[in-house]
This record gives structure tokens, sequence and C-alpha cells, in this order.
């Protein structure tokens, strides 16, 4: 826990979210401001900053997150259409929140390179 992290508060109950997953592991949650139909952000319990952080310790936690990623988009009914999975990473990535998260989204076609 981080005491200055708003996703870190969001685990916590502090800051409201509307909740999509939970496990012992993660949380998943509806982005406060959508890109897409679909803006789910996928978020370890565990706070680290970024994929920069991440340690080989980390490796069951990051499967973790990338496989409830697929299954909530299963569940959300997007995965046959297909989806974008992204993670930023600090500035050029355009990192705002350090606080490690998977944005998922979908139900829109998306363009590559993204911007
Ligand atoms: P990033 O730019 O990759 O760090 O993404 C941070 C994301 O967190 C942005 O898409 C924001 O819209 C989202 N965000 C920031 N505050 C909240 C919040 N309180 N609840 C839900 N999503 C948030
Ligand atoms: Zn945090």
């Amino acid at each position: 826990m981080d005491e200055n992290c708003i996703f870190c508060k969001i685990i916590s109950g502090e800051i409201p979210s509307e909740l999509i997953y939970k496990d012992d592991v993660c949380v998943a949650f509806n982005d406060i401001s959508p890109q897409a139909p679909t803006h789910i952000l996928v978020i370890p319990r565990e706070h680290f900053a970024s994929l920069n952080e991440a340690k080989d310790g980390h490796k069951e936690i990051l499967g973790h997150l990338m496989l409830k990623t697929a299954a909530i988009a299963e569940e959300k009914g997007i995965a046959d259409q297909g989806y974008r999975v992204v993670i930023n990473t600090n500035e050029n990535g355009g990192q705002t929140v350090f606080h490690l998260h998977i944005h998922l989204l979908g139900g829109r076609q998306f363009i590559f390179p993204p911007g």
C-alpha cells in the first residue's frame, strides 16, 4: 500500500470505483475516462509503479493479470471481435498513474501504431 497512490486507495475502497472483478491478486474496474466502449483497468493488489519495477518474483502476478484480462474480455463479450491490451510505462509511454495497470480496451476498431 502506497499512501499517495490513487489505485491503492481504490483497492482499499477509500476511493470508489465501478468494480468489474476482484480476487486475492488483482482488482479490475472501469476507467473513469473511457477511451472505448469497454475500457477496464486491471491492477495488481501489490503496489509497484510500472513494468520497470517488475522483478522475477512478479512473474506469477503478471501472468495472473494477463489471464484475468483475457477472461474479463471474454466475459464482456469483446473477445471474438478483438480488443487491445496496453501497459503505458513512464513518460514516453504516457503513464499518468504510477501503480502498474493493464488497460483493456474494446468495442471499437483501433489503429496501429497508436499516436
Ligand atoms: P495511464 O495513463 O496508463 O497511467 O492510465 C491511467 C488511467 O487511470 C487513465 O486512463 C485514467 O482515466 C484512469 N484513472 C485515473 N483515476 C481514476 C479513477 N479514480 N478511477 C478509474 N480510473 C482512473
Ligand atoms: Zn498503488
